[in-house]
């Protein structure tokens, strides 16, 4: 901690590592040499520039923009760009701390990164929103390319900002290698990318339904969020036979108790990614209730998927749930639970997922997008649907290794993160004090 003053964010994910670490390294103490754990809680480098851009009334506006390079001990760095005013050396130091041990998870050769700025897209014109994102890469784009650092989209980067980023970068470089990833599909992105987050949450938390004699069919499903992630969610519940009854934003959460429908998630696309509305919007168009203010917690569930931001379900939400007989959660963002809330789900025999086991699906499509650019290649829909199923099927046997508790169920906390650090302190420990 004194190391790290005023990161809060970033001292909760390191914490919820060790935790699951002591045990297992008390067991096999080749873990505690070489300074391998003081190595892995610092980024290899930290960049921190000046964004300059000019807004539509002439005035000029500086922003802040960042990228974490955590780890590339076992491949390029990989990991998201966000654009929200909440963004500091913090909200950022901690995914790209989990993206490490997450792509590690994935099974692809991928080091861990973050990134983005403190610009807020909200209320910004499509000019002002293309301006900025071209600002930001004249600067980062010396610190990225396809073989060192190959961003993507997180809050606030979806398909449209990609699009602007990857046209700058390559005029500035005079390259069109992957630098990347989540790009439009007529310029080397991959059929199931924007899908990817969502669905693979779905198909993580099937698995651990499958393995309790479970199905999605018919059980009452809240998500939280209404962006990039939540909507594909809600697409491949309802898929499954789920009957998902919440979306959110940070204004509040939509109630509708007849579930969605591919019709009502239609609206909610159009409403989300092309009219860049908020869920209240939505309510009123589809005549359901919106209730401002309120986390969808409170609603009686079967299974639970947070799907918007970091620490948005609390000891309180976490409690609400157990209370009302929540079987399963599953984190879509990145770690949207806070340490206790965890352990409220814990302490129930809740099964749990945490974001760097359940997420991964992203990241791993973006690996997937990676390997068909550089084949020159692209393949058919259902071919990478069904690779990220197996990669999620992959992750879920990977936790049940290592995540057994002696009463027969699984930590998926301790699981997931014993399985990604064994990956990445091999490859560390291999190349030497560096
Ligand atoms: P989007 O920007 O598409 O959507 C974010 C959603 O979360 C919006 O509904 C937004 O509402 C809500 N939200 C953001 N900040 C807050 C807040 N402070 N309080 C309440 N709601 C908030 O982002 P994504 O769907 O891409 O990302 C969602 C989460 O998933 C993030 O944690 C991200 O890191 C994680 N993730 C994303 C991946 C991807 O492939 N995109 C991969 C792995 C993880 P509002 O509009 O009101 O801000």
């Amino acid at each position: 901690a004194a190391r790290n003053p005023g990161q809060p964010e970033f001292l909760q994910a390191v914490s919820e590592v060790m935790e699951s670490l002591w045990p297992f390294i008390g067991r096999h103490p080749k873990y505690a040499e070489h300074g391998l754990l003081d190595r892995l809680v610092e980024p290899e480098r930290m960049i921190s520039f000046r964004v300059c851009w000019v807004d539509d009334r002439g005035d000029v506006q500086v922003n802040r923009g960042y990228r974490i390079q955590h780890s590339s001990a076992i491949g390029p760095y990989k990991g998201g760009l966000r654009f929200h005013p909440s963004v500091n050396a913090s909200i950022l130091k901690f995914p790209a701390f989990e993206q490490t041990f997450k792509n590690a998870l994935t099974t692809l050769p991928m080091g861990g990164g973050k990134g983005g700025s403190d610009f807020d897209p909200k209320g910004k014109s499509p000019g002002e929103v293309m301006r900025f994102c071209q600002a930001f890469i004249s600067e980062l784009f010396r610190h990225i390319g396809g073989d060192t650092d190959v961003p993507a989209g997180d809050i606030g980067v979806g398909g449209r900002e990609v699009g602007f980023m990857t046209g700058m970068m390559k005029k500035l470089s005079n390259r069109a290698d992957c630098v990347f990833t989540g790009k439009g599909l007529s310029f080397g992105g991959s059929l199931i990318r924007p899908e990817a987050t969502g669905y693979g949450t779905v198909y993580f938390a099937q698995e651990m339904l499958q393995r309790t004699g479970r199905s999605f069919d018919g059980l009452r499903v809240s998500v939280s969020g209404s962006g990039n992630v939540a909507q594909y969610a809600v697409e491949k519940a309802m898929a499954l036979g789920a009957r998902v009854v919440t979306v959110s934003d940070s204004s509040g959460t939509v109630v509708d108790e007849d579930g969605f429908s591919p019709e009502k998630l239609a609206e909610l696309m159009e409403v989300k990614n092309h009219l860049y509305g908020r869920v209240s919007d939505y309510a009123e168009r589809t005549r359901s209730r919106f209730h401002a203010g309120i986390r969808p917690w409170g609603v009686k569930v079967d299974v639970a998927l947070p799907c918007a931001t970091q620490n948005e379900l609390e000891e309180e939400d976490a409690r609400t749930l157990v209370k009302n007989g929540v079987l399963c959660v599953a984190e879509g963002a990145n770690m949207p639970s806070t340490l206790r809330a965890v352990e409220v789900f814990e302490e129930a025999r809740v099964l749990f997922a945490p974001g760097k086991a359940s997420n991964a699906g992203g990241v791993a499509t973006s690996g997937l997008e990676m390997s068909q650019n550089a084949m020159r290649l692209s393949w058919p829909r259902e071919e990478v649907d069904a690779r990220l199923l197996g990669i999620m099927q992959g992750i879920h046997a990977a936790c049940v290794q290592h995540g057994q508790r002696d009463d027969g169920t699984i930590d998926y906390v301790d699981g997931a993160n014993v399985a990604g650090f064994v990956k990445v302190a091999d490859a560390m420990l291999a190349q030497g004090v560096i």
